[in-house]
């Protein structure tokens, strides 16, 4: 059978591709071990199997949620992951609890899916975005540049 090289690339894998344009390592976005410190309130730490350890507040993952809703609101205020919209002015200023998940369901193996207490479910963190998001000194260090 010949081969004619004909690929059918989907607009999703497209618009990753162009988005993304190195692809990591495996080593890099494979965790061995992922610790979601949800007594303490904290946030999500991960150990890659590169050696790489990053670790996110739940302040910054709920600001990064990467469900397409999100996106597009951060998009139109050009907000990076992980950075909050200024809050609206208001007269009595009212106390907002930290954002801290209910619940964090592992989605296969790709990927984490966190339950936050306001009730949205609707993002899917791949351990490719969250290494791609890496808040550790060093990486955010290397995106300033
Ligand atoms: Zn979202
Ligand atoms: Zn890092």
């Amino acid at each position: 059978m010949s081969h004619e090289g004909i690929r059918i690339v989907s607009k999703e894998e497209e618009q990753a591709r162009n988005k993304e344009p190195h692809q990591l390592p495996r080593e890099a976005v494979t965790p061995l071990k992922v610790r979601v410190l949800l007594t303490e309130g904290k946030g999500l730490e991960i150990d890659w199997t590169d050696g790489h350890k990053s670790a996110w507040g739940f302040k910054w993952l709920r600001d990064a949620c990467p469900c397409a809703t999100c996106n597009d609101v951060r998009e139109a205020a050009g907000l990076k992951p992980g950075q909050s919209a200024p809050a609206p002015v208001q007269l009595l200023p009212m106390y907002t609890p930290p954002a801290k998940p209910k619940s964090v369901t592992p989605i296969g193996r790709y990927a984490l899916q966190f339950n936050w207490e306001d009730g949205h479910t609707a993002g899917i963190y791949s351990w490719d975005y969250l290494r791609r998001n890496c808040q550790c000194a060093e990486c955010t260090a290397l995106d300033k540049n």
